[in-house]
C-alpha cells in the first residue's frame, strides 16, 4: 500500500506519461507543487517499490505494475468528481476528490462508479434527484 503523497505522485506520473509520453521530475514538481528533491525521494521509493525505472538524469519509465495502479489512480479520482457532480454536491470537486480519494477503500469506489454509472444511464433519474435536493434545500433554509 501507498501512502497518499506516494498515490498522488505515481498518479501525476501516470498522467504525463499517458498525455506528454515521457515523464520529468520538473515537471511533475510544477504539477504537484512541491520540491525536486521531494520528487527525487517519490520517485526513488516508487522505483524500489516496483513501480518504475530510474535511470538519475535520464529516464523515468512506469512498470506494468506502475502503469496499472497509476491508471487506476487516475480513474479513481475521475470517477469521484463525477460522483459528487451526479449526487448534486456544490463542493470544488476537483479538492474535494484529490482529499477523500486516499481514505476509501475499494468496494467504496466500486460502488461510486456504479452510482455515476446508474445515472449516466438515467439521466431522468438524475434530474429528479437535483430537483429534489433543491427543493429540500430551499425547506431547510
Ligand atoms: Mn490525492
Amino acid at each position: 500500500m501507498l501512502s497518499p503523497s506516494l498515490e498522488d505522485y505515481l498518479e501525476e506520473i501516470y498522467r504525463f506519461s499517458t498525455q506528454l509520453g515521457y515523464i520529468r521530475i520538473t515537471d511533475v514538481a510544477k504539477k504537484l507543487d512541491v520540491s525536486l528533491p521531494s520528487v527525487n525521494k517519490a520517485v526513488n521509493i516508487l522505483s524500489q517499490e516496483g513501480y518504475l525505472k530510474y535511470i538519475p538524469y535520464k529516464n523515468i519509465e512506469l512498470t506494468e505494475k506502475g502503469a496499472k495502479l497509476g491508471k487506476f489512480l487516475v480513474e479513481r479520482n475521475r470517477t469521484l468528481q463525477e460522483f459528487l457532480e451526479v449526487i448534486g454536491s456544490n463542493c470544488d470537486k476537483e479538492e474535494e476528490a484529490e482529499a477523500i480519494e486516499h481514505y476509501l477503500s475499494k468496494e467504496t469506489v466500486e460502488a461510486m462508479t456504479l452510482v455515476v454509472k446508474f445515472f449516466k444511464e438515467r439521466p431522468d433519474l438524475q434530474k429528479r434527484l437535483i430537483k429534489f435536493e433543491e427543493r429540500a434545500r430551499k425547506k431547510m433554509k
